[in-house]
């Protein structure tokens, strides 16, 4: 379904990125890994999609944090495959605390990571598919693009960015084939999410049961968590030639959290 195509995931060596990146392997696209983590899982990991899916993939450890990275990243990947037919931005970090306690250094990389990079990634991929005539910009945002929760000011921040970065951008590109999306899950049951249960239960003064049960999914009338594997088949959905006329959305995917 993607064949020749390339999709670029930024955060793909774990949690939701990865499942993305393995969705569209599958569906043939050739593929730019991203993220941190352990040098030889990642070399597996990398060497397994090839080998299973017959396609071409390769890692660019760029810190997204660092635009001069997530440039060099972007030219090499432009040099290797000439567009990024999908853009997926999704690294992602969080940190939770009052907004009075707040580490003045979580604030400004968690901006960098979860909104800042996009804006660099997408004004690097735009002139290619402009070009081509296709593209698809995917961002990962995140209920928290639609409502807030306490103890997360600069997640919540980035996240309401986010959705308006997608809708100015998909405004420009609408006539040249481009799409631009976000996506907005509720909690997935990733690493990102695991490292927050004890801070939030240290923030609410609750047991980390208390946490899942009371906070996490009390959050969602489905009571469950979000699989990966939902929000990947969204993505390949919005990245399909069937979604060219959803564009400038902020969709969610949240077990009906913001439905209240
Ligand atoms: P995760 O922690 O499993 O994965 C995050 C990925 O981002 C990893 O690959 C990590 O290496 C990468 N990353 C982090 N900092 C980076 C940096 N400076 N440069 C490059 N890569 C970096 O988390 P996840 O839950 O899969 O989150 C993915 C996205 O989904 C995030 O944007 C997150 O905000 C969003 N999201 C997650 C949930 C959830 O409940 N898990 C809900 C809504 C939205």
């Amino acid at each position: 379904m993607q064949k020749g195509r390339t999709a670029l995931v930024t955060g793909s060596t774990s949690g939701i990125g990865l499942g993305i990146a393995r969705l569209f392997a599958h569906q043939g696209a050739n593929i730019v890994l991203n993220g941190f983590g352990d040098a030889a899982e990642i070399e597996a990991l990398q060497g397994g999609l090839a080998r299973e899916h017959g396609v071409e993939l390769c890692y660019d450890g760029a810190d997204l944090a660092q635009p001069a990275q997530i440039e060099a990243m972007m030219t090499r990947a432009l040099a290797r495959f000439g567009t990024i037919d999908i853009l997926v931005n999704n690294a992602g970090i969080q940190h939770v605390a009052p907004v009075d306690e707040f580490p003045p250094d979580k604030w400004n990389p968690i901006l960098a990571i979860n909104l800042t990079a996009a804006f660099h990634t997408m004004r690097l991929a735009l002139p290619a598919m402009r070009k081509k005539g296709w593209g698809r910009v995917i961002n990962v945002a995140s209920a928290h693009a639609l409502v807030a929760s306490p103890y997360k000011a600069a997640y919540v921040a980035a996240k309401h960015g986010i959705a308006g970065l997608t809708k100015s951008a998909a405004l420009e590109v609408a006539e040249q084939g481009i799409t631009v999306n976000a996506v907005c899950p509720g909690y997935v049951r990733t690493p990102l999410v695991q490292k927050q249960i004890p801070d939030t239960a240290k923030a609410r003064g609750l047991s980390e049961d208390q946490v899942v049960r009371d906070v996490l999914l009390s959050a969602q009338p489905t009571r469950n968590f979000v699989q990966v594997s939902e929000v990947a088949a969204f993505a390949a959905f919005l990245a399909s030639d069937d979604a060219a006329s959803i564009t400038g959305t902020v969709l969610p995917i949240d077990g009906g959290w913001t439905a209240r």
